[in-house]
Parts: C-alpha cells; sequence; structure tokens
C-alpha cells in the first residue's frame, strides 16, 4: 500500500481523511510532550522538585525551563516544544493555567492526553480535498481500508497502473470489455457491479441503488430511511459488495475464474451475515431474518 498512498496520507487522523496510524515520530513527540503536561500538574512530585533544582523555573508562570548547561534526558525533553512547535503544535498556547491548575485546551475535559496532542500534529492541507469516508465497524478494517484507497483513487486498476508506467496491454475492463478501467467503473460503472447493485437494493428494499463514484456509495447510508442501524447495516452491505466485487475482479485477472453476479450476490449476503452477527453487541440476528433483510433493531 505505502507504494500507492504517502506516508503523511496513511498517518493522518481518520477525521481529517487519514488512517489514524501513527509514525515512531508522531508517538515519540506526543509521549515526550505529556512530561510538560506532568511538570506542571504536579508542582509537589520529587522529581519535579528536583528538576526544578537542577535547571530553574521559567517566570511567569512557573513554565517548564532547561538549564541549557545541563546536558541530559530533561533537557532532550525541552526541546521538544520548539519541534512541536515547527508542526504547528504551540504547547504554550494549548496549556493554559486558569487560575486552580493546568488545563489542556485540546481536550473537552481540560485533562491532557496523547490521542489528543498526535491529532493536533499538524500534516498541511490534503490533496484534492480529504475523502469523506464513513467508518463502519459492522465490517473488518480491510474493508474500510479498501474503500478509502478507493476513495483516494489508489487502487491498482488498469488505469492507475498506467499512470504509474506499469504496462498492462489493455486498459479495457477485464470483466465487461467495454470501458477503461478505473476505480468508479469497477464499483459503479460496470455491467456486473450494476447487477449487484440492482440485487442488493431489492433484497434490502431500499430505492435501487444509482451512484456514479464511490464517494456516492459510501455516503449511501445517509440516505436510508428506518433508523441508524438499519442504515449501517445498510452501509456495511454496500462496504462488503465492495470487498466481494474487488475480489472476484483480481481472481479473474489472476486465476482466470470467471464473475457472475448472482454467485457475487450470495457471497455478499453470506459475508456480510457473518461479519455483521459478530459483530453486534446485544442483537442476535438470525440467518432466515437476515436474508429477508427483515428484522427489528
Ligand atoms: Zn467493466
Amino acid at each position: 500500500m505505502s507504494r500507492y498512498i504517502r506516508k503523511d496520507l496513511v498517518c493522518r487522523p481518520k477525521d481529517q481523511g487519514g488512517l489514524g496510524l501513527d509514525t515512531l515520530e508522531t508517538c515519540n513527540l506526543a509521549l515526550l510532550s505529556k512530561w510538560f503536561w506532568k511538570f506542571l500538574s504536579f508542582p509537589t512530585a520529587l522529581w519535579r522538585r528536583i528538576i526544578v533544582g537542577l535547571h530553574g523555573l521559567e517566570q511567569p508562570p512557573n513554565w517548564v525551563k532547561s538549564g541549557n548547561r545541563l546536558p541530559g534526558v530533561w533537557s532532550n525533553i525541552v526541546k521538544i516544544e520548539k519541534v512541536l512547535f515547527k508542526k504547528n503544535v504551540r504547547l504554550k498556547e494549548l496549556l493554559v493555567f486558569d487560575g486552580v491548575k493546568w488545563v489542556w485546551t485540546k481536550s473537552p475535559d481540560s485533562m491532557f492526553s496523547i490521542s489528543s496532542i498526535r491529532k493536533t500534529i499538524g500534516y498541511g492541507p490534503y490533496p484534492d480535498g480529504p475523502p469523506h469516508i464513513s467508518w463502519i465497524d459492522f465490517v473488518p478494517s480491510k474493508v474500510n481500508i479498501l474503500l478509502w484507497r478507493a476513495q483516494l483513487g489508489r487502487l491498482p486498476t488498469m488505469e492507475c497502473l498506467v499512470k504509474r508506467n506499469v504496462p498492462v496491454g489493455s486498459l479495457q475492463c477485464p470483466v465487461c470489455n467495454e470501458c477503461n478501467e478505473s476505480v468508479d467503473h469497477i464499483f459503479t460503472g460496470c455491467r456486473v457491479a450494476n447487477e449487484v447493485w440492482a440485487t442488493v437494493s431489492k433484497w434490502c428494499g431500499i430505492p435501487p441503488i444509482i451512484c456514479f463514484s464511490v464517494k456516492d456509495l459510501t455516503a449511501l447510508h445517509s440516505h436510508i430511511q428506518g433508523g441508524r442501524t438499519k442504515a449501517k447495516m445498510i452501509q456495511a452491505v454496500v462496504h462488503t459488495a465492495c470487498w466481494i466485487l474487488w475480489n472476484a475482479r483480481n481472481n479473474m485477472v489472476f486465476r482466470n475464474k470467471k464473475i457472475k453476479a448472482e454467485t457475487l450476490f450470495f457471497e455478499i449476503q453470506s459475508t456480510s451475515f457473518f461479519w455483521v452477527s459478530h459483530r453486534l453487541k446485544k442483537e442476535r440476528l438470525e440467518w432466515g431474518a437476515w436474508c429477508n433483510f427483515n428484522f427489528l433493531m
């Protein structure tokens, strides 16, 4: 995947369009910056009194200080502030003294958290706007990641491979041989995909799924009537269908296996049942009810 997607896109938080994976550097910066919070929040701690004795305090308001002439771990920790400043994280502005205690302004409960500072570390503007993907917890992460990659146009379709100067012979979709194979074509334009969406919408009892891009597919749940859980389940089915379509395409290209929309539909039905039923917390899902898409949640 790293060959297709830049590291900074992968490492962004999910709400900024990334996968929320940490680099070792970000993780290290976040963990070290917690010492600033601890230093300010525990004024009577023995270790802090030793640090103050060695390095002194920056006045006011008793901010963290390093005696530059004293090498050691603490001097290295204090340098983190300048490193974070270059990444648009201003610790001196984010940690505010309210007269009683130190407040971490990035958390609703005022408490410092590693996850909040990780999210604060800036990654700069997103090229072409971030993908608006809903992470569906009824399906495995690999399925959400497939849709995330598809929205970024980072799947190795014939079009993408040609852009990277990979010799592929023909640009045409190997499934239908009617159009160039792009990400949007595989999931929304291809003849087989359209047959699958027609069967899925009939099964789920929703209006026909007419989408022109992967972005439309991932936003489908926002147009579904009948409650949040039902909408999430239908979106889980759509995500599963994309996973099955992509795998079927790969099986055709690499293993010469034929694709039949009818077979794909049964695979979508059974795989989505397996994934959703194992991820429901309290409710029990029966196979019969799933086949009729008729259940109370
Ligand atoms: Zn096609």
